[in-house]
C-alpha cells in the first residue's frame, strides 16, 4: 500500500513549499498571502523507489470560522486518510497560539503526528526547534524547505524500505 502523507499546520509555514520538494512539481501554490491553498491537493512522490501520496492542505489557525472553519475541515480530512501526518510549524515564528491548539487538536485524533520546524535557515536549528519542546512530540525533524534542505533525510526516516 502506498503510504499516504498530510501536511497540516499554520498557513505561511511552508506546507506547499515542502508539498513542492516531495512531489517535485510547482503545482502547490506558494504564496505569502496565508491561506492561499483552500482545499486539499494531492500528489505523487517518489524517494528511492519508494512511492508516496502526499496532501497538500490550506493550514489551520487554531481559531476556526468561515473560510477558515472549510480550511479546516479539509485538514482534518486529510489526517483522517493519511498514515504518516506532518504537523509543520515556521521555526522563524516560534511557537504560537495557533500552533498549539493544532497540537491540542491533532491530539484529540488519537492519530501519532511528527513535529516540522520549518524555516530553519539563517539560525541554529536546535535553538529554533527548542521553542516547540513544550508541544511534547516525540519525533521532530528541521528542513528549510525553500531551500530544500532537510526533506530527504526526513523522508528516509518516514518511509520504510520497501
Ligand atoms: P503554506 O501557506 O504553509 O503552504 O506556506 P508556503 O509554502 O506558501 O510558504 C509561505 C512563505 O514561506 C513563502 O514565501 C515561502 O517561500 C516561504 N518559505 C517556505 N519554506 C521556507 C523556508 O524553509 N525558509 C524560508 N526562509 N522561507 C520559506
Ligand atoms: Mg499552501
Amino acid at each position: 500500500m502506498t503510504p499516504v502523507i498530510a501536511l497540516v499546520g499554520r498557513p505561511n509555514v511552508g506546507k506547499s513549499t515542502i508539498f513542492n520538494q516531495m512531489t517535485h512539481s510547482r503545482d502547490a501554490l506558494v504564496a505569502d498571502l496565508p491561506g492561499l491553498t483552500r482545499d486539499r491537493k494531492y500528489g505523487e512522490g517518489h524517494y528511492e523507489g519508494r512511492k508516496f501520496i502526499v496532501i497538500d492542505t490550506g493550514g489551520l489557525t487554531g481559531d476556526e470560522v468561515g473560510l477558515d472553519a472549510e480550511m479546516a475541515r479539509h485538514s482534518m480530512q486529510a489526517v483522517d486518510e493519511a498514515d504518516i501526518v506532518l504537523f509543520i510549524v515556521d521555526g522563524r515564528a516560534g511557537l504560537t497560539a495557533g500552533d498549539q491548539m493544532i497540537a491540542d487538536h491533532l491530539r484529540r485524533t488519537g492519530k501519532k503526528a511528527h513535529l516540522v520546524v520549518n524555516k530553519t535557515d539563517g539560525q541554529d536549528p536546535d535553538i529554533a526547534t527548542a521553542d516547540f519542546y513544550s508541544l511534547g512530540f516525540e519525533s521532530t525533524f528541521q528542513t528549510a524547505a525553500a531551500h530544500n534542505r532537510g526533506i530527504k533525510s526526513m523522508l528516509e526516516v518516514l518511509l520504510p524500505e520497501p
